[in-house]
């Protein structure tokens, strides 16, 4: 009896080794097609601070920029310190966590889930964060791999998705997340609104990407200039369903109004927007046991983003507790 246990123990592990090598591979692939179109994969090394747009904050750093020189320093931006200072766990908690990752995987393996299955990418929450901010500062200099929007993509999809974040943004038509993270098909599983404010068929949407596609990473994503949060910050009336948008961005806005605390890079409707983005990612966790459980086992985190809208650049806005 003994025999056979060890024997379906190995099994499984040496499922899990494959899939996670195949899922490795998966991972390295789109990498590959981009140094095969001239562009780097790891962004050198600078600092980069909370709540605060990068670039802005660089700018300032080097003293004296002109807006040319800031602006061609955003491809030198370090994603590095700050995907370790917003998603990292510090170091003990970090190995903790991948051991249950893997052993979810494992799990999954064993029991055909679909990531594993087809050989998806399955990357954890800090690997889908580093994945989207090197994508971001690929399209912030223009060098878009479009990697995954070709016929071959469109194939290799068909046969089943394998989605490694949730996107969760604004309907604003100058935010498309496909586009901004260079990612194409079968990359993210994005959810839209205005204001990127979540109901529960919305929550429902993400639960499903979670428990069934194994996605590890929900970024709720807040941006420039937003109309929505604009129009709340304003005040007056509204007219039809619109106002149901607006009575979900007022908490956020009423809350920015009351801190106060806005800087010169970030004023009121910049920090209304953070505060909306935040506000979404705790409604997020607070609306679903299904998600808490899986944000307190550490198989899931939620991150909140913030898109300038000249710059194309994404910065991380704050350190979740999530
Ligand atoms: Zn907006």
């Amino acid at each position: 009896m003994n025999v056979l246990k060890y024997l379906v123990i190995g099994s499984v592990c040496m499922m899990l080794t494959g899939v996670s090598a195949a899922a490795n591979e998966a991972a390295k692939e789109p990498a590959k097609e981009r140094e095969a179109a001239g562009v780097t994969a790891e962004p050198p090394a600078a600092p980069a601070e909370h709540d605060q747009p990068q670039s802005t904050k660089k700018g300032k750093k080097g003293g004296k920029k002109s807006s040319s020189a800031a602006k061609h320093e955003i491809d030198q931006l370090d994603t590095e310190d700050t995907i370790k200072r917003i998603i990292g766990d510090g170091h003990e908690a970090t190995p903790k966590k991948k051991a249950a990752r893997k052993k979810k995987a494992a799990h999954g393996a064993a029991h055909g889930a679909p990531a594993a299955a087809h050989g998806g990418a399955a990357l954890d929450g800090e690997e889908a964060v580093r994945r989207l901010m090197e994508g971001n500062r690929r399209y912030v200099a223009g060098k878009n791999s479009a990697a995954h929007r070709t016929a071959q993509r469109r194939a290799e999809v068909a046969k089943g998705q394998h989605p490694y974040a949730i996107i969760v943004g604004c309907s604003d038509s100058r935010v498309p997340p496909e586009i901004l993270f260079d990612e194409g098909l079968g990359d993210l599983f994005v959810i839209r609104s205005a204001g990127n404010v979540v109901d529960d068929i919305a929550i429902g949407s993400m639960e499903y990407a979670v428990e069934h596609l194994g996605v590890q990473l929900i970024m709720v994503l807040g941006h420039e200039r937003c109309g929505a949060v604009d129009a709340t910050l304003k005040g007056g009336e509204v007219s039809g369903k619109l106002s149901s948008v607006i009575e979900a961005i007022k908490p956020a806005v009423e809350k920015a109004k009351a801190k106060g605390q806005v800087s010169h890079s970030c004023d009121l409707l910049c920090s209304s927007v953070k505060g909306n983005a935040r506000m979404v990612a705790e409604k997020i966790k607070k609306s679903s046991p299904l998600l808490t459980d899986a944000i307190e086992s550490g198989m899931l985190r939620v991150v909140g983003g913030y898109y300038e809208l000249e710059s194309g650049l994404v910065s991380l806005t704050y350190k979740p507790v999530l």
